[in-house]
């Protein structure tokens, strides 16, 4: 392994669900629904593949079907317009958007800020590009019910160096959804500084306090903005892996000349389902938020019964806890203990942070389970006290 991939040894995600499997535990570590979208959406890719569309590679930047869709998209809930031939590019997931826009966007030695717990392919994709990372940490808030971004702080990580800011809003793992105030001083910041953002917004649609506003709709961040946003999130589909882009023609060319080389094209017939499941009517979009935020409360409350201090999320479908109440400190102890005290699954947020000693005290757990396993676990994290 070279030394810019020193110490990414295996993700948290896949030891940590190697972990469930081995113990027979309820994961609530790697965040994926355990009931898959809507029937309607895997019967298009059912469909695509008996009729044959999107067997053999499909276009590079996606199919035409797709493109359009993600662009009325972005028109009927944000009002922005992006041209489906020039400012669209259908990825491999998010991860490779985010790969891709790192490799084409960094040059060896360029500093990226991010913001910290940061999702863990952020740090690997930084180092392959040859990037450093800066990291601006979200701290608990004074009543300690959310994690907030300090704009002082991320004002005085621009350097001379900084290319880029890394945003993720809805954020993993903290839950926190950046407010129009906060998203507007960023803007202010790289409009400012000269700096592009690349702003990863999978969780668009999983707000339950306050509303999601993309960056790029704030002044001068048109042709500075790359967002990303993902199916997987959207319509419970994570290893269809079907992922998009949009930007100005400029950045999106130069993520696609990346992306090229890195899958080329992907998930053919899940592209044609995909198109389909972004016109579904807006009453999908707010069950789907609606069901997680009922499901949010009922694991926030009953962590807190278990003995947690638990930070609310606004968004995402994480929850961030404080485990010191329940006398312990070492998150990474905490959680490779937990099956065998109580049978759950969670992940130690101290592997999103860059400092040995960052969000030691954290742990988050995934609620995008059915009901009963959300009370089953509560029950069995119960246990602890
Ligand atoms: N970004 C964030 C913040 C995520 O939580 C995830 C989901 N694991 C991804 C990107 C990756 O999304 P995808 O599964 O579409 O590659
Ligand atoms: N995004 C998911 C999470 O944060 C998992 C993604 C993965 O396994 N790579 O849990």
């Amino acid at each position: 392994l070279n030394r810019r991939l020193d110490g990414f040894g295996t993700t948290i995600f896949a030891e940590m669900s190697a972990l469930a499997t081995r113990t027979g535990s309820i994961n609530l570590g790697q965040g994926f629904p355990d009931t898959d979208g809507p029937e309607e959406v895997r019967e298009a890719a059912v469909r695509a593949l008996r009729d044959g569309r999107g067997n053999q590679y499909p276009p590079g930047p996606g199919i035409p079907e797709l493109r359009s869709a993600i662009s009325e998209h972005q028109a009927r809930r944000y009002g922005l317009a992006f041209d489906p031939d020039t400012e669209v590019l259908v990825t491999a997931g998010a991860t490779e958007a985010i790969a891709a826009a790192l490799l084409a966007l960094l040059e060896p030695g360029d500093e990226v800020i991010a913001l910290e717990p940061y999702y863990d392919s952020y740090a690997a994709c930084i180092a392959m590009a040859g990037g450093r990372r800066v990291p601006v940490t979200l701290r608990p808030s004074a009543g300690r019910d959310r994690f907030v971004l300090d704009l002082d702080e991320l004002r005085a990580a621009v350097t001379d160096r900084t290319r880029l800011i890394l945003l993720n809003t809805p954020h993993n793992p903290t839950g926190t959804v950046l407010t129009r105030a906060e998203l507007a001083a960023i803007a202010q910041l790289a409009v400012e500084r000269d700096l592009l953002v690349v702003t990863d917004e999978v969780y668009e649609h999983l707000v339950f306090d306050g509303e999601h506003v993309p960056l790029v709709t704030f002044p001068g961040m048109r042709d500075r903005t790359v967002t990303i946003s993902s199916a997987g999130k959207t319509f419970s589909f994570t290893g269809w892996k079907v992922g998009w882009v949009t930007a100005s023609p400029g950045l999106v060319n130069a993520v696609r000349t990346a992306k090229q080389f890195l899958t080329y094209v992907a998930s053919g017939p899940f592209q044609y389902a995909v198109a389909e499941a972004l016109r579904l009517p807006d009453t999908y979009f707010s069950h789907l938020a609606d069901d997680l935020r009922a499901k949010r409360d009922l694991l926030s409350n009953g962590l807190v019964e278990a003995g947690f201090d638990v930070f609310r999320p606004a968004g995402t479908y994480f929850v961030t806890t404080d485990i010191r109440p329940l006398g312990d400190d070492d998150g990474f102890a905490f959680c490779r203990s937990l099956p065998a005290r109580c049978g759950v699954v969670a992940i130690p947020n101290a592997v999103f942070y860059n400092d040995t000693n960052g969000g030691t005290a954290f742990v988050r757990f995934a609620f995008c389970k059915r009901t009963e396993v959300l009370h089953d676990a509560i029950s069995r994290l119960k246990q602890l006290r």
